[in-house]
Parts: C-alpha cells; structure tokens; sequence
C-alpha cells in the first residue's frame, strides 16, 4: 500500500492512459536554444526514468514573432520536427510521455516585432507592441494550429497551450490589454474567440488521439484581470472546442505579488483550481509551490485538481515520482523554490540549472560514475559545500568521515532556516540527513578538527565556511552591537528600534526576522494572503484585495544601511529582490545607503554622508546587527598546508565574496565527480 495513492492512481484519457497524477510544467531551461537535441533529450529521458506521468517542455515558438526573444526556439521547419523527434524519441524509449508547450508571448516578447491585442505596452518589456489586424490574428492562429501539427509529427503526444501568466492569449481576454472594438475585443464572448479558436483549429488539425492542454490563468493578480465566472465560462468553452486537460495559470508576469517564491505557503494556490471542479468535465491540473509528495497527495485527496503540476521540483529530483512510489520519499532531494539556479538563470540568459542539483539540465556533462579506485575521505565542514561533496563521494564508492565542529549538519543553512520565509531549508537540512545516513557516511559532529585529526586519509576535503567580517566600527564591542549569527542562531534579545550595518542578503534577512512576529506567514495561506492583498477570485476581480496588502504591524522600527549609494538589493536574486525589497517596504524598514559608519555608542549607530563625511546623523537604535559579509575561514587549510598535506578547500573557505549555497553544492559536487 503506498502512502500516496491519488497522487499515484492512473488517470485515462480515453485514447492514452497517464500511468500517474504527476505532470512536469513547462519551464525554460534554455537547453533548446543550445541546439544540442542530445542534451535535450537527456535532460527529459532521465525524468521520464524518474516515473513522471506527463512532462511539458519549455515553451517553443509557433512564429518568429510570438518567441519569447529573437533566436527564440520554435516548431517551424522540416529540421524542427527532426530535431525535437530525438526528444520524442528518447523519452518514448524511456517509457515517458512528453507534450510541446506553444509559447506565444505576444507583447512580452523581447523583441521589437512583438505582436499584440492592441498596442499597449508591458510594464516589463521595452518594446511597444504592433496591433494586429484581422489578418495578423488568422496568422497567428494558423501558425499555433500549424506548430501543433508539427509537434505531433515530431512525436509529441500532445501540446501544450500556452494560455496564461499574462502571454498573448491572455492579452486578448481581459480589456487592460485588449482595447479593440472588432470581433476580437470588447465583449468578452469577443475577447475569448482567439483562445477558443486557437484550440479548436488546433484540434482539427491534430486529430483525436492527441492531448491538448490549454493552459488558462485563474487568478490573473493584475488590475483589470478576469472575473472568477469569466474564468469558468472560458474553460467550459475551451473544453467544447477540443481541450484534454485545463492547467492552472497563476498571475501575469507583471503582477506584484509573488507566485512561485520561496516565501509563499506550499500549494498557495490550490484552493484556485479547486474552484474550477466540477464546472468541466475534463481533468484539471493545480500548480504552485506543490514541492513534496505529501503536499501533492493532500491536494489530490482534497479535491483540489485531478493532477498536479510540479515543475522545478523535478530539476530538483528527476526522481521524485520514483522514490515516492519505492517508499522513498525521504530521499527526493527537495526544491527549496529559491529560483537562484533556475528562473535567476533563465532571466540571466544563463543555461537553468538547479541549486540543491547542479546536474540538472548537466546530465551529459557532469555525471557521476563509480569510483575506479575507492578512497577513504575526510570533508571537514557540513555545510552544503561539505555535505554535497561527501554524499556525491559516497555515492560514488568512496568511503566517507565527515566532520564538523557543530553538534548537527546544515552549517549556514540551519541559520538561514529561522529566516520567516525561509522555510524550506529545513526540508533541505533533513534530505541531507537522510542522504548521509543512507550512503553509510561516518559522521564526526560536536568536535572542531585539528590538523593532526586528519592522518591517514588519502584525502582532505576542508568546506570550514566562513567567519563574519569585522566591519571595525569604533564602538563595535559594547553590548548593544550584535551579529547576525548571535540574532538568528542563538536568539540573542534584540531592542525594539535596530540598526542593521549592511544590507547584502543576510541583511535583509535578519532585517525580515526583525520585522516579523508570531506564525510567518509563509506557514499560514489566509495570513500570508491578507499580508499580500490576494483574495477570492470570485469575490473580486484577478483575486486583488480591493483595499490591497495587509501587513501586519513590524514587530520593530528597522533601518537598514549599507555603504553603497545603489538601490538596496540590487544584488539579491533577479527574480525575487524585488520580492525581499517589498515585503521590508511593508514593514517600514527604512533603508539608507551612501553612509559612512562613524561610531556606536549607547544612542545608537553614527554616520555621516559621502566622501567628505557630511551630514553626521544619528541613527537611533537600542541594538544594531552586523551583517557586513564574511571572509573565508582557512584556519585549518592553512594549518594542513603548513604540514605538507594539500586539501581540496571548497565553498566560503575557498571564496568567500558573493558566496551562496549554488556555489557551494556546485562546486562541491564537481570535486566529489572527479575524485
Ligand atoms: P558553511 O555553511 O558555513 O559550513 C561550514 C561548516 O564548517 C560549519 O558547519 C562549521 O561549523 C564547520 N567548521 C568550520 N570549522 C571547522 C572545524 N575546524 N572543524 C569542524 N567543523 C568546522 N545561500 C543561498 O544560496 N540562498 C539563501 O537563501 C541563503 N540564505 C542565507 C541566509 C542566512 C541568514 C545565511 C547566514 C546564509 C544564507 N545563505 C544563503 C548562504 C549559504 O548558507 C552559504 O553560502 C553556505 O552555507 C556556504 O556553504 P559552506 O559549506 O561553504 O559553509
Ligand atoms: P554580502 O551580500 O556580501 O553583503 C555584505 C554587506 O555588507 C553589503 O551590503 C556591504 O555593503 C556590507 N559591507 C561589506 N564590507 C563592509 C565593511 N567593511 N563594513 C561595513 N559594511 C560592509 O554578504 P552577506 O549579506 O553576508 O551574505 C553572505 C552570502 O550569503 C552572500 O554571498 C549571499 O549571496 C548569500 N546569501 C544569499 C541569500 C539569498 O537569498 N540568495 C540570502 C542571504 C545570504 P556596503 O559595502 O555597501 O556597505
Ligand atoms: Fe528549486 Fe531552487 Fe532548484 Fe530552482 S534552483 S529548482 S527553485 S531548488
């Protein structure tokens, strides 16, 4: 009896039968646009090997115009179709199934041919979008329909349309977007004709045995979004002209609230496609934040959806469904939904990769076979430079000491998991701990290593990490000063008005502990909603709060300061600073740059301003927090050295400047590959 049965009860379609609830979302890896058709289809044969029922790919263009950038990948040609039929191929043989996604971006394409409803420009594209004539819009349907056909010759079992999160079947839905007064705009039987045509040209020309999933936005987040009974009337009518299977969308890429980010509550958005039940007769899909198994079956079992989309939990573990079905659901290596090595790279215009798996999307070029020569290891540091070495060294065959001076593994991520928001680590820091005690690694814990401990190994691996950097601000020494270590690990009392020195990311983080008080809102959907102004679709229009975010009084007056005169957070990640920035905004941080820090003493923090050191000001604070970066700790590196052994150093011991889990994992991983 397995401990997920909705999640893996098959699901027929009638002509094809789903051998589980679990779809793979599209997402842009980018790995089509390497026209290396080996590699792409590596990266989706081994998540066909990992059990997944269906996967969607990136989205592929229909036409020049609607890819996402210029060099967009598309299904245009004869050599697309033989490209792609190697993708089919190879997943087929794999024993998966796969469906192309159509991707037209309409006017958030990058690019100055980009084509729109009307000619009203994105808030986040620099283009001004050209209006379509009568003309245009037969183009584009043609083009979908006809990419669609390509796609089934290619091998594909079924597309995917691309219909929400803002993209160009979504502009014709909702008037913000949509100002024509012909048969395509106006009324909303008007403004629904492209997505219900496109759909059902699509299926006329594909035929019966073809999945068709449409993918409609539920909850658009934008001013001016859908009504909650447009959203239905929509999917009773895409289902009449030929649709499979309806996906959830959640938001436009506009929209200022986030959807997919670490902070937001596991399965947010559930609830959404719930709505929907009943009111078609074909399966419905539910998406967002679903990243466990145990998450996905409680939302198959309530009712939410008859499937579920997990995306960037399969970069994470290929073989999620696998391991969940063998009653291994400990050792799916979990996606934290930190976006730092997926949509930061996408948005990057980086290859996506994934943070907690650096194989991701690197199946054909970092691969990790058995050791010819089995070694005895020690790895020094159970950080996540540490821990992801001496897992891949063990996985390989090496037989592995790992140590650290504290009394459990994590290192820095066991601070960074009291974050509100950040939650996720734990998860992270408990796969470690189930991998380490799966792969048989001898742990050494609660006892900081000398150089002379480390005899007889044939190899020394030190990931010691970091110490704090001393920011040498006179007055630094008195009580009233504190570090983000004292703060978030030993839950030193902290004054109602703070003054945070630095404002990298642990500075906004301690900044947001700060902040906050009681349940984190991450743990808490009606909360977090109400701090973020999103509520019932149905109630009111796009599901925006009429009276808007909600935040909950700070819990402490915070300023937080840093020596650069750029906007705070410029550094953090491109897809969610935007986020960190926000929510401190809500609690009303105040954020100064430009300073010099002059002295502390009982009042609080002194700066003054520029070069000439103008405009001394007191920055009134019972506490401050030093968050002013960290320097690599190579106490025992350095002592190894001195004794003529010369160790492998990783993570923050090796470079400490712009360190990050992605890092450490990556680099570590790769060493472990090579020993
Ligand atoms: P560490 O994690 O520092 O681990 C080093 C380990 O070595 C420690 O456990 C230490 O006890 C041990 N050690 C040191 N000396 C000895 C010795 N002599 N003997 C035995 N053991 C020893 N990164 C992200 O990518 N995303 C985030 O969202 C993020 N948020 C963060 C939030 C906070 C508040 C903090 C503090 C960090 C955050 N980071 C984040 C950074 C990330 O945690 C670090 O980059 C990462 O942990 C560095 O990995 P590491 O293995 O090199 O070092
Ligand atoms: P950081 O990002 O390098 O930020 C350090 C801050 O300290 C900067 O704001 C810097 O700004 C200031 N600073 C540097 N030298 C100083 C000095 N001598 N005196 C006073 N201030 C000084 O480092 P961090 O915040 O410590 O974070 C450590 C690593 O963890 C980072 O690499 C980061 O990527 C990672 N991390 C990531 C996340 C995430 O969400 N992805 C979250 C937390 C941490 P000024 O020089 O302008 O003052
Ligand atoms: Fe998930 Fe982060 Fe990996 Fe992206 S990089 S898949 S968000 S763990």
């Amino acid at each position: 009896m397995t401990d997920y049965p909705h999640m893996l009860a098959p699901l027929d379609l009638g002509f094809i039968t789903l051998k589980n609830r679990v779809l793979m979302g599209s997402m842009h890896t980018g790995l089509e646009e390497t026209r290396d058709w080996n590699r792409v289809a590596e990266f989706y044969a081994e998540r066909a090997r990992g059990g997944v029922a269906l996967m969607v790919t990136g989205g592929i263009a229909p036409n020049r115009e609607g890819g996402v950038l210029p060099g967009a990948s598309g299904m245009m040609t004869e050599q697309d179709i033989a490209d792609h039929s190697i993708v089919t191929d190879r997943v087929h043989a794999a024993d998966g199934k796969i469906a192309m996604q159509i991707l037209h971006a309409g006017r958030y394409a990058y690019s100055p041919e980009c084509v729109a409803p009307s000619p009203v420009k994105s808030p986040i594209s620099p283009f001004p979008p050209r209006e379509l004539d009568e003309e245009g819009i037969e183009k584009q349907i043609a083009d979908i329909a006809e990419a669609a056909r390509k796609a089934k010759q290619a091998g594909y079992d079924g597309v995917e349309i691309m219909g929400s999160e803002g993209y160009f079947l979504n502009q014709f839905l909702v008037t913000h977007t949509n100002k024509r007064t012909d048969r395509w705009g106006g009324s909303y039987e008007n403004r629904m004709r492209l997505p219900i045509e496109v759909v059902r040209r699509t299926r006329e020309v594909t035929g019966d045995d073809f999945i068709i999933i449409y993918r409609l936005s539920m909850i658009d987040l934008v001013p001016n979004g859908s009504t909650f009974d447009e959203v239905v009337q929509l999917a009773q009518e895409i289902e009449k002209a030929g649709a499979t299977i309806i996906n959830t969308g959640i938001g436009w890429h506009e929209a200022r609230i986030p959807t997919i980010a670490t902070s937001v509550p596991r399965a947010a958005f559930a609830w959404v496609t719930k709505k929907l039940m009943g009111k078609v007769s074909i399966p419905v899909i539910t998406s967002n934040r679903i990243n466990t198994p145990d998450v996905a079956e409680d939302v198959l079992a309530t009712g939410c959806a008859d499937m579920v989309s997990m995306a960037r939990p399969m970069l994470a573990d290929a073989h999620f469904v696998a391991k969940a079905m063998s009653g291994e659901a400990a050792k799916i290596a979990p996606c934290i939904a930190c976006n730092q090595a997926c949509l930061d790279h996408t948005f990057g215009g980086k290859l996506t990769s994934c943070l907690v798996n650096p194989r991701a999307c690197h199946e054909t070029e970092l691969t990790i076979a058995p050791a010819a020569t089995p070694k005895s290891i020690a790895v020094v540091g159970a950080g996540p430079a540490g821990l992801s070495v001496a897992l891949t060294a063990a996985e390989r065959g090496h037989t592995v000491t790992l140590f650290d001076k504290a009394d459990m593994i994590g290192g820095q991520l066991n601070i960074a998991k009291m974050v509100p928001g950040k939650e996720e680590f734990f998860g992270l820091v408990d796969w470690y701990s189930a991998m380490v005690e799966d792969l048989n690694i001898t742990t050494r814990l609660g006892h900081a290593v000398d150089a002379e401990d480390l005899d007889g190994f044939d190899e020394v691996v030190i990931a010691t990490g970091v110490v704090p950097r001393d920011p040498g601000i006179p007055g630094q020494d008195a009580d009233n000063v504190l570090s983000y270590i004292d703060v978030l690990r030993d839950a030193a009392p902290v004054g109602d008005k703070v003054a945070v020195v630095g404002a990298g990311g642990i500075g906004f983080d301690v900044s947001e502990f700060l902040v906050h008080k009681g349940e984190s809102p991450t743990k808490n959907l009606p909360l977090w909603m109400e701090e973020w102004g999103v509520t019932d679709p149905e109630t009111h229009r796009s599901g925006l709060a009429p009276e808007g975010p909600q935040p909950h009084a700070p819990a402490r007056a915070v300023t937080l300061l840093q020596r650069k005169a750029e906007k705070h957070g410029k550094r953090l990640g491109k897809t969610t600073g935007w986020i960190h920035r926000a929510a401190l905004k809500m609690k009303d941080v105040e954020f100064v740059g430009g300073v010099n820090y002059e002295r502390i003493d009982s009042d609080g923090l002194h700066v003054s301003f520029g070069d000439a050191r103008e405009d001394p000001t007191l920055i009134e604070a019972d506490t401050i927090v030093l968050c002013a970066g960290q320097l690599p700790e190579r106490t025992l590196a350095d002592a190894l050295i001195a004794r003529g052994v010369t160790p492998h150093v990783i993570g923050g011991a090796d470079v400490a400047a712009e360190l990050d889990a992605k890092r450490a994992i990556d680099q570590g991983t790769r060493l472990a590959a090579a020993l």
